[in-house]
């Protein structure tokens, strides 16, 4: 992006005092071009180096600034051939000490006797006895730059290098680059806007974030929260979240869908009719908000985010309904074949008591199921789709596709999303999560999209117990799982799936199937299911669960999203520590479907890895998704937290997602507060279009 026309900001930095053509391209290299880049990239962290020590005071392993006058100067060989020292005495007015400089004989020019100086650096211990500095950082106090000093004696910012661009040439570029920065400066926030949120002027921004005021506390600055800091990164939000609205503004006013869907007294009764029972007080909201969006012109781009075992299907089906009452076809896109069949199975079960019909595609299908698939979905003899990936192959065709319901979003790409929604026209577009997405994701990768949270739980449910117990007490996991099979209820046991040479082994869920059926629940039938079998033969062993015939189940993940069997009371997942947190979480999410207590084991092996042990206890701490998320995302990082490159986390050049996350809501509701004010919006709407996309590193409207 360009900013307003601040040419002096547009600067080649090459032009700039200090920097020179190959110091460019290292630069450039970083993505450094302009002036403007340059000040951008903050500091990665500030020293306090201004307050100076006494000489005499210096004890080993300080890291402090000293300040005093050179009284000799010294340049030794050592024995190794061309390899110097270089060596200065410095005294201030309680002692003296030696200050050692490796390599760099070139300062027998720069530091000479009776000078000024200011040192920064580490006290070590000297060979021949006593204590020196050991190249520190220098600074003569006669010629710093315009009287100030830059690399000491202040609170120093610290950068990370870029090529042969060394942090302290970094401070003396961008404070030479400070000095050509207009005075005033024009500011890209509106006026408003700094003010409501308390925003000091972009020109002080720059300054005081690159070369703070001395009273500013450090710790502060290396939280990045100190006025500076946070306006230079609300201004990167506050775009960014404009361009965000905007072009979500921009499609609504130009797509248009095929008809626009209405309610009447037949349709809600028709949907009374499949409805088993009353919905929750969140999922009557969720609904709601989707209606509302079904009814409008422009077509529908929500999400509908809540926990596993919170009711999304009921919600999504009856979403569907309103559109099949409206004559429309409804696709449902799932990431896996078992889960697009679970869902098939369920979604069809609903349907039954209305006139609708629902067929399930997948890739597994014979070709001569799918032929027929495909005719009745062109035809609309078929009302809903349920599939996976299949759905969107070309040969796809719907005779009048009206909302398109995506499941797991963060497994799909924005092309696939755009792929299935271009097989209707201009079809309404709600996704579900069962993973709840931290709040600053939330406002990022999915910011154009709108969000309905269901939080609370169909009334009924007991908290799930969580513990976390290692392989010493299995034998007492064994006893507790005994009393609850005795008592009736059922059990999964879930074992991770290893990579093994490129092939997925199953010989441990293998023989654990075995090995419990045979020594350890005797009374009891014991199944395997797992990825590798056959749809059908999987799908046959799920349905023995799901009725009781089955009293424990082995598995692999498959269970992970999806399956329902409210009988089911405890959830033993083998070898914990090998899972991810959002898995685990759904893995437990599959028990306390019902009205019995229920329990989860995280049995690990020891010793746990440090982040492994950060994650079962979180696990252990919260049943709360969402309190899940936000520490899945501090664990991972929100670059692996959707796993995808095209998954829509902005390029930040200031901000940092984790970092700053309590400001990016701040600067969403100011960009809409902004854009609903009506001010004269022109410069920074211009602003915002120049290269958006681009600057944020995101495709189109995903
Ligand atoms: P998810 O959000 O994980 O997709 P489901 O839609 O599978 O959750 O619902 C989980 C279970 O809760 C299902 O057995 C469903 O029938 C049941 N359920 C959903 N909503 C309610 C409700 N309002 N009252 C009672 N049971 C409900
Ligand atoms: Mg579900």
């Amino acid at each position: 992006m360009t900013s307003l026309d601040q040419p002096a900001l547009q600067m080649p930095l090459q032009f700039l005092k200090g920097v020179g053509p190959r110091r460019a391209e290292d630069l450039g290299q970083s993505g450094l071009r302009t002036l403007e880049d340059l000040l951008l990239r903050l500091p990665i962290r500030y020293e306090n180096r201004g307050r100076f020590q006494q000489i005499a005071s210096l004890k080993l392993g300080d890291v402090t600034s000293v300040r005093g006058e050179i009284k000799g100067c010294y340049l030794r060989p050592t024995r190794r051939p061309g390899f110097r020292i270089f060596e200065i005495l410095v005294e201030d007015a309680s002692g003296a000490v030696r200050v050692v400089f490796l390599n760099q004989p070139f300062l027998k020019n720069v530091l000479v006797s009776r000078q000024q100086v200011v040192l920064f650096g580490k006290v070590e211990f000297r060979r021949s006895g006593g204590l020196q500095l050991a190249n520190p950082e220098w600074e003569i106090l006669s010629d710093s730059e315009h009287g100030e000093l830059i690399h000491t004696g202040c609170i120093v910012p610290v950068y990370e290098r870029a090529g042969s661009v060394t942090s302290k040439m970094f401070r003396r570029i961008v404070h030479a680059g400070l000095q050509r920065l207009p005075d005033p400066l024009e500011d890209q926030l509106p006026q408003a806007v700094r003010r409501d949120n308390d925003l000091v002027g972009r020109r002080a921004a720059l300054v005081g974030a690159h070369f703070p005021a001395s009273g500013v506390p450090i710790d502060k600055l290396n939280q990045f929260l100190a006025p500076a800091q946070r306006r230079l990164i609300f201004e990167e939000f506050f775009l960014f979240q404009l361009g965000l609205v905007l072009r979500r503004r921009e499609a609504d006013s130009v797509r248009k869908k095929s008809c626009t869907i209405q309610i009447n007294d037949r349709i809600r009764r028709a949907a009374l009719n499949v409805l088993p029972f009353r919905l929750t007080s969140d999922q009557k909201r969720a609904l709601k908000e989707i209606v509302d969006d079904l009814q409008r012109p422009c077509p529908m781009n929500r999400l509908l985010q809540g926990d596993v075992g919170v009711g999304k299907t009921i919600v999504a089906l009856l979403a569907a309904l309103v559109a099949m009452e409206n004559g429309l076809q409804v696709a449902v896109m799932s990431p896996t074949e078992i889960l697009a069949e679970q869902h098939y199975l369920n979604l069809e079960g609903l349907l039954r008591p209305s006139r609708f019909e629902a067929i399930l595609l997948t890739g597994t299908l014979g070709v001569k199921a799918r032929r027929e698939a495909w005719d009745r979905l062109a035809s609309g003899a078929a009302h809903l789709a349920v599939g996976t990936q299949a759905l969107i192959q070309d040969a796809v065709r719907f005779k009048d596709l009206g909302l398109v319901i995506i499941d797991e979003q963060h497994r799909f790409g924005v092309l696939q999303r755009a792929t299935l929604r271009e097989k209707g026209f201009n079809p309404d577009v709600l996704v579900m999560t069962a993973t709840p997405i931290p709040r600053t994701l939330a406002l990022t990768a999915y910011g154009d999209l709108d969000v309905s949270v269901i939080r609370d739980l169909p009334p009924g449910r007991q908290p799930i117990e969580t513990r976390l117990q290692t392989e010493g007490s299995r034998p007492q996991v064994y006893d507790f799982i005994h009393k609850q099979l005795d008592g009736g209820r059922q059990v999964y046991v879930v074992c991770p799936l290893v990579e093994e040479s490129g092939k997925l082994d199953l010989k441990a869920a293998t023989e654990m199937s075995e090995h419990l059926a045979r020594d350890v629940f005797p009374g009891y039938r014991v199944a395997l299911v797992h990825g590798r079998m056959k749809a059908s033969q999987r799908e046959e062993i799920m349905q023995a669960f799901a009725t009781g015939e089955v009293n424990l189940l082995v598995a692999t993940t498959i269970v992970e999203v999806g399956v329902d069997v409210p009988n089911a009371s405890v959830m033993l997942i083998e070898h914990a520590e090998r899972f991810g947190l959002a898995q685990l979480h759904q893995l437990r999410g599959r028990v306390g479907r019902g009205a019995h207590q229920s329990r989860c084991v995280l049995l690990h092996q020891t010793p746990l890895g440090e982040i492994a042990r950060l994650r079962l206890e979180a696990v252990v701490a919260t049943t709360d998704g969402f309190e899940i998320a936000e520490r899945d995302l501090e664990l991972r990082g929100p670059g692996d937290f959707f796993g995808t490159r095209q998954s829509g986390v902005p390029i930040l050049r200031v901000g940092d997602l984790l970092r700053d996350k309590q400001l990016m809501e701040g600067a969403r509701e100011a960009a809409l507060n902004w854009l609903d004010s009506g001010e004269d919006s022109a410069p920074v709407l211009a602003a915002v279009r120049a290269g958006w996309a681009e600057r944020f590193g995101l495709a189109g409207v995903g």
